[in-house]
């Protein structure tokens, strides 16, 4: 059997983000892969991205942005397939050190036990094999992107554990230990050769040269990678949905197209828990 068809219908995968959009780069085509052959995806997503850019002030203002964010999130689901999208509702913490990390509605505020109990409520409901978040860098150490990383490990951990927020217990919500939890990387070689790329075409880069050799995934932390691209199409239209994040003069869009696909074509895991590589494996 060729694995683009491989049956998956008894695999169900979790997925779990801190804004709209963070799905896309690093697992968009996994996602798209895993539905195409029949597994189950659900896409939790911690905040509705209100402190994000607006690209184009006709498509949203300050005010609405949760709400368009949010629908984009759900458009670019339907193109990728996973109709089941949630969303936790707290506002985006921003960038680190930035006045909206103080807000009280925002994730970095959040009382940690109180995130990880709607985690674990939600895993028990779904009752995943496999779990995937951001991994514990935050890719450039956005702090929801951190905070996810961690509330979803304790949750991964506690959701099998009776002891653990027992008031959630009914027959629709067993104790459920999912297999396997990956967090999804973006190797610090891929942001030095786009940064290099960047630098010889006169581009100015999104970040800073002596910041280079500490944003995304040391190539060592990764242990998986899936080449999906044969979904590279599927991701690109996905990631376009998020029209308000498009920035058609931002550095990435810069890049050649060529590049841009190679880079997206591949996309890379860390495996958190132990256990068979079940994704290394498709
Ligand atoms: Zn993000």
């Amino acid at each position: 059997m060729s694995p683009i068809t491989q049956d998956l219908s008894q695999l169900s995968l979790l997925a779990l983000f801190a804004h709209p959009d963070d799905e896309g780069f690093g697992s968009g085509g996994t996602l798209a892969m895993l539905v195409a052959r029949g597994a189950r995806v659900t896409l939790v997503c911690a905040t509705n991205g209100d402190v994000g850019e607006i690209s184009d002030p006709s498509l949203a203002t300050p005010d609405n942005l949760a709400q368009v964010r949010q629908e984009e999130l759900r458009q670019a689901m339907a193109v990728t397939g996973v109709p089941d999208v949630r969303f936790l509702n707290y506002r985006d913490s921003g960038m680190v050190g930035t006045e909206d990390n103080n807000h009280p509605d925002s994730l970095h505020q959040a009382n940690p036990a109180t995130a990880i109990g709607q985690l674990v409520n939600i895993i028990r409901e779904v009752q995943p094999e496999v779990v995937i978040t951001h991994d514990p860098s935050g890719g450039y150490g956005h702090p929801d992107h951190r905070a996810v990383c961690q509330h979803a490990t304790a949750a991964f951990h506690q959701a099998g554990v009776a002891d653990a927020y027992p008031e959630q217990l009914s027959q629709e919500r067993p104790v459920w230990a999912p297999r396997l939890l990956y967090y999804v990387g973006f190797p610090r070689s891929n942001f030095q050769r786009i940064w290099q790329k960047m630098v010889e075409m006169d581009v100015t880069p999104p970040f800073a040269s002596q910041d280079i050799d500490s944003v995304g995934t040391p190539d060592e932390d990764v242990t998986t990678t899936l080449d999906v691209t044969a979904w590279v199409d599927t991701k690109i239209a996905s990631l376009n949905c998020h029209r308000t994040q498009i920035d058609p003069n931002g550095p990435f869009a810069q890049l050649p197209e060529e590049m841009t696909r190679e880079i997206m074509g591949t996309e890379y895991y860390t495996l958190a828990s132990p256990g068979e590589d079940l994704l290394g494996a498709l």
